[in-house]
C-alpha cells in the first residue's frame, strides 16, 4: 500500500505539471481514468494475497460454542454432537497422550466445533479450559484427531489505584469506591492481617494506596494478577509492603527497608525460653491437684523477665483473676487473640485499647495467680478455640540476605517509580520485568 500511495503521489506531480503545459483536460480524465484501474488492481491483489484479508472476505467456517456445565462429559458432548464411539475413544485417549487432559470443568471450560462451511463435517474442536489455555484438536486425514496445547500469550501490565477511608465506611467499601477489584482487596486483607484489625483500627481519613497487575489476552483484560505494594496509614503509622521474586523465584512481601513485611505471631513471645509445661487437652494441674486442659504453654521466666507482644494489635484486657494471676490479652486481627499470664506487673502505658507493635513489652514476669513459679503461660486464641502455639499454622516470618535487600532495593525503587508515573498519567502502559513470569 505504501508504495500505491507513492506512485499516486508521482501520477499527481505529473498531472499538474501537464496541466500547467498545456492545460488539456482530456490529458485530465485519462489520468483519473488511470488511478481508478490502477487502484481496484491494488485492492484485488490485497484481498486475493493478503490472507486474513481473504479469511475475513470468504471464510465460511462455522462455530458451534458449548459452555460446559455441571454433569456435562466430554463423551456426552461429543455424542450429542454427533461423534461416533470410535472417534469419541481416540480423542480422549489423544486428549490425555498430547494435551495431559482429562476432565472438563463446568463453569469454566467451553468447546468449540468448527465445521470448514455449515453443511461440512466437524474439522477441528477447540476446548478452551481456563483463561489462559486453550487445546485444539484436529481431524487429520484419516479421523486421526490431533491434539495440541496451547498457552495464550499473557501480557501483564500494572495498575494504580489510591483512596481514603470515607467516613463511617469500612476498607472493603473505601476499597471498592477507589477502583479496587474484589479480588485485589482480599489480597491486601490477607497481607495486613497481623498488621491491623480490619474492624476495630479503621478510621475516616485514612490513605492507602495499591498497586497491581491486570493480566491482558489481545488487548482485553481478563483477570487479575499480583498485589506489587501497598501502602496504608494504619494507627501506629504507615505501613507499607513492597512484593519482591528472589533470584530463586520464591517471592514475598517486604517492607521499605527489606524486612519481612508479613507479620505472624511468636510462637514463644521471650526468645529462647525453656518450655516447662506444653498445651495438653488434659493434664494434672500442679496446684489443684486434678486433671485439666492446658490451655497454653508455660515458659520458664525469672520474675521481671519483659514480656513482649507475640505480634502486634489491640490490648483488649489488662486485669487480675484467680487463675492467670495479671494477665494481658491482645486481639491481633479477627482471627487471633494471645494472653499473656501470671504476671509480676504491667509495662507501662499498656492498658485495655493500647495498640501494640510485635515485640512491644506488654508486661513482666511473675507467680500471680494460680502457680508454683515465676514463669509465662502464653495462650494462643484462633477463631474463639485455644490451640497450641508451637504447633498452630501461622504464616513464615521471612528476611532478605543481604545481597537480596541490594536487589529488593532497586525494585522497590523500580515500583515507586511506576507509582509515580501512574499518579500523573493513570492510562499509561507500563509492564514490569522480572515478575510476571511467576505465575499465581
Ligand atoms: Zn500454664
Amino acid at each position: 500500500m505504501e508504495k500505491a500511495k507513492v506512485i499516486i503521489k508521482k501520477i499527481n506531480a505529473g498531472l499538474v505539471k501537464s496541466c500547467k503545459k498545456c492545460g488539456d483536460i482530456n490529458v485530465l480524465s485519462r489520468v483519473v481514468l488511470c488511478i481508478a484501474v490502477f487502484m481496484v488492481v491494488v485492492a484485488a491483489g490485497v484481498i486475493c494475497f493478503y490472507k486474513p484479508a481473504r479469511d475475513a472476505v470468504f471464510s465460511t467456517e462455522t462455530h458451534t460454542i458449548v459452555e460446559v456445565k455441571s454433569g456435562d462429559t466430554l463423551s456426552k458432548i461429543l455424542g450429542n454432537n454427533g461423534f461416533s464411539m470410535r472417534d469419541i475413544d481416540t480423542i480422549s485417549k489423544n486428549l490425555k497422550k498430547d494435551a495431559d487432559f482429562t476432565t472438563l470443568r463446568a463453569g469454566r471450560d467451553k468447546i468449540d466445533f468448527v465445521r470448514p462451511s455449515e453443511d461440512e463435517p466437524i474439522s477441528k474442536i477447540v476446548i478452551e479450559n481456563g483463561p489462559w489455555n486453550k487445546i485444539e484438536i484436529d481431524c487429520g486425514t484419516p479421523d486421526t484427531w490431533q491434539c495440541q496445547k496451547i498457552e495464550i500469550a499473557r501480557d501483564t501490565r500494572v495498575a494504580y489505584k489510591e483512596g481514603e477511608i470515607a467516613s463511617g465506611s469500612s476498607f472493603y467499601l473505601s476499597a471498592l469506591d477507589a477502583g479496587i477489584p474484589e479480588g485485589i482487596i482480599l489480597d491486601v486483607y490477607d497481607l495486613l492481617a497481623f498488621e491491623m484489625d480490619f474492624e476495630r483500627d479503621i478510621r475516616a481519613g485514612q490513605k492507602f494506596y495499591v498497586l497491581y497487575e491486570e493480566n491482558f489476552a489481545s488487548d482485553k483484560k481478563v483477570d487479575n494478577g499480583h498485589v506489587l505494594a501497598i501502602s496504608f496509614d494504619a494507627l501506629r503509622g504507615n505501613v507499607q509492603m513492597f512484593r519482591y521474586v528472589k533470584p530463586d523465584g520464591k517471592s514475598g512481601y517486604y517492607d521499605e527497608n527489606g524486612n519481612g513485611a508479613i507479620k505472624s505471631l511468636k510462637r514463644t513471645p521471650i526468645n529462647n525460653a525453656k518450655v516447662t509445661s506444653s498445651f495438653s487437652k488434659g493434664r494434672k494441674h500442679p496446684v489443684l491437684g486434678f486433671t485439666r486442659a492446658h490451655k497454653g504453654v508455660d515458659f520458664r521466666a525469672p520474675t521481671g523477665t519483659p514480656i513482649p507482644a507475640a505480634g502486634a494489635g489491640r490490648v483488649i484486657a489488662r486485669s487480675f483473676n484467680r487463675g492467670h494471676g495479671n494477665f494481658v490479652k491482645i486481639r491481633h486481627n479477627g482471627t487471633f487473640e494471645t494472653l499473656y499470664a501470671h504476671m509480676s506487673k504491667f509495662a507501662k502505658g499498656v492498658n485495655v485499647g493500647t495498640v501494640v507493635r510485635q515485640g512491644q513489652i506488654i508486661g513482666y514476669a511473675g507467680s500471680t495467680g494460680l502457680s508454683t513459679g515465676p514463669h509465662l503461660h502464653y495462650e494462643v486464641i484462633k477463631n474463639g478455640v485455644h490451640v497450641n502455639p508451637l504447633t498452630v499454622k501461622l504464616p513464615a516470618i521471612d528476611n532478605l540476605d543481604a545481597s537480596n535487600k541490594a536487589l529488593f532495593m532497586e525494585r522497590k525503587a523500580k515500583i515507586l517509580e511506576t507509582i509515580k508515573t501512574l499518579k500523573d498519567s493513570p492510562n499509561q502502559i507500563i509492564r514490569m520485568d522480572g515478575d510476571e513470569k511467576i505465575k499465581k
